[in-house]
């Protein structure tokens, strides 16, 4: 008797994560999972303490730093705000690895390098915002300042402003309704300055004789902000010239939604994957194929610098890593023979801005990681577009492994577009696509994903890195 055929799926129909993890062993390991993103969100607001927070991770799983002949499992970050994680595999590094790579950098206010003034009675900072931020999102809500600042000794301070509670947070003030009748009339683009998105940092002045005195220039808020900031950290308004300071959003990530089934928090563009890989990857163990972790800066400002994912970081490590692994290897032989995932959020449709997405090709919340085969504008400029080739070979390992994922772009064709990392690891010659949850809200103070999303990103990226 010939075996019946299986027959074919005609027509593609996507699957809600709700749906195929609906067991009561997988919702708990989702909420697990959500707790843990929602505690990392809260700690992890900028670059550095990201790339502290995985450090550690590192170090607690075994991993050795620098690149030492014997260790199977090695990082090295540079500068603190970029870092490289690699798994040796069964098959030397000539076969290639598979490389997750994700961004830390997030939109927020950079303080200005001398920021520190009064006016009418309120202490200010002065801010250069830092990627693309709707300006009006970041008024009058409670900010937290962090980063560090450099002494001309050497030694680095960390600052964290308005985090703990009983700790004052910052704040941007905004303009009242009753006043704002011009500037309503504006555009949007033209009705917030970016020299108006100052923070409120103090209002009490010093006492009258130490304000007017010695050391004083009769500007007693300033200088009783400056006497806070030297009490508390031990730094001048001098120091602040050496210093990167960030205001972002104050507070706690949560979960929102009645159900909770939503989770809410800054900087998930690109935490979210950081998040993801870096569970995935602690998950494996020994694998087939080396396995990389990469995790930026920059991205947000179009990936420049020594830091991001235009700099030759990842080639120095990468040569040193052939060097005890696979001596006398070609790089580009393990370049063009490997498989890489730019792992970067997608947007999906949003309920009240339908219009602006083309529906067969967006993403909704809660149907899985979304495939991005090509990013760019306008007639895909500036895009990377990944292979059909590969992107066939993705779908096997998703649909072998289960997992709900989805394919979209960004917008309407000359509505919208981005870039991602993904260009600059495709001139080596391996392939590479965007990869990572639906985020509503993107760039906002206040970003959502869906926890089922969450879930089903680690368990897509573990089998991408087993592959
Ligand atoms: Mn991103
Ligand atoms: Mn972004």
């Amino acid at each position: 008797m010939t075996p019946k055929k299986q027959p074919v799926e005609l027509e593609f129909k996507p699957r809600s994560c709700w749906d195929v993890y609906a067991t009561k062993k997988d919702r708990k390991a989702m909420d697990a999972m959500a707790k843990d993103y929602l505690a990392f969100l809260t700690r992890c607001k900028t670059e550095r303490e990201t790339v502290a927070y995985v450090r550690e991770k590192a170090l607690a799983a075994g991993f050795v730093e620098g690149v030492p002949a014997k260790a199977k499992t090695c990082f090295r970050s540079f500068k603190g705000k970029t870092i490289f994680l690699a798994r040796k595999g069964r098959r030397p590094l000539r076969e290639g690895f598979r490389l997750l790579a994700a961004h830390a950098d997030t939109p927020r206010l950079d303080l200005k390098q001398r920021p520190l003034y009064e006016e009418c009675e309120v202490g200010l900072a002065k801010t250069h915002y830092y990627g693309g931020i709707r300006k009006y999102q970041w008024l009058a809500r409670p900010l937290a300042l962090h980063g560090v600042v450099a002494l001309s000794d050497g030694r680095t301070v960390e600052v964290c402003i308005g985090e703990n509670e009983g700790d004052p947070v910052l704040t941007i003030a905004d303009l009242l309704p009753h006043l704002a009748q011009k500037q309503v009339e504006k555009k949007v683009s033209e009705a917030f300055e970016g020299e108006k998105l100052n923070i409120v940092m103090g209002h009490a002045p010093v006492a009258a004789e130490e304000g007017n005195g010695r050391n004083g220039n009769g500007k007693r808020i300033k200088r009783q902000m400056l006497e806070l900031l030297h009490a508390r950290y031990g730094i001048a308004e001098a120091d602040l010239y050496s210093a990167e300071l960030q205001a972002v959003p104050a507070g706690p990530a949560r979960p929102v939604g009645l159900d909770g089934s939503l989770l809410g928090g800054y900087g998930q563009d690109d935490r979210a994957c950081v998040f993801g890989s870096l569970a995935a990857f602690l998950a494996e163990d020994t694998p087939e194929h080396c396995q990389i972790v990469l995790f930026y800066d920059k991205e947000e400002i179009g990936s420049e610098g020594a830091t991001s994912a235009r700099s030759h970081f990842f080639e120095y490590c990468l040569r040193d890593l052939a060097e005890v692994w696979d001596k006398g290897v070609k790089p580009s032989e393990i370049y063009m023979n490997s498989k890489a995932i730019s792992a970067d959020v997608h947007a999906p449709i949003d309920p009240d801005y339908q219009d602006l997405h083309e529906k067969l090709n967006s993403a909704l919340l809660g149907f899985g990681p979304c495939f991005c085969k090509f990013t760019g504008h306008r007639g895909k400029v500036g895009a990377n577009d990944a292979h059909a080739e590969y992107v066939g070979w993705l779908r096997g390992v998703m649909d072998k492994a289960g997992v709900p994922w989805q394919m979209a772009e960004l917008g309407k064709v000359d509505q919208g577009g981005g870039g991602t990392v993904a260009k600059f690891l495709a001139v080596y010659g391996m392939d590479v696509i965007d990869f990572g949850p639906p985020v509503l809200s993107m760039h906002s103070p206040f970003e959502l994903t869906s926890k089922a999303d969450m879930y089903a990103l680690a368990l897509a990226l573990r089998a991408f890195l087993r592959s």
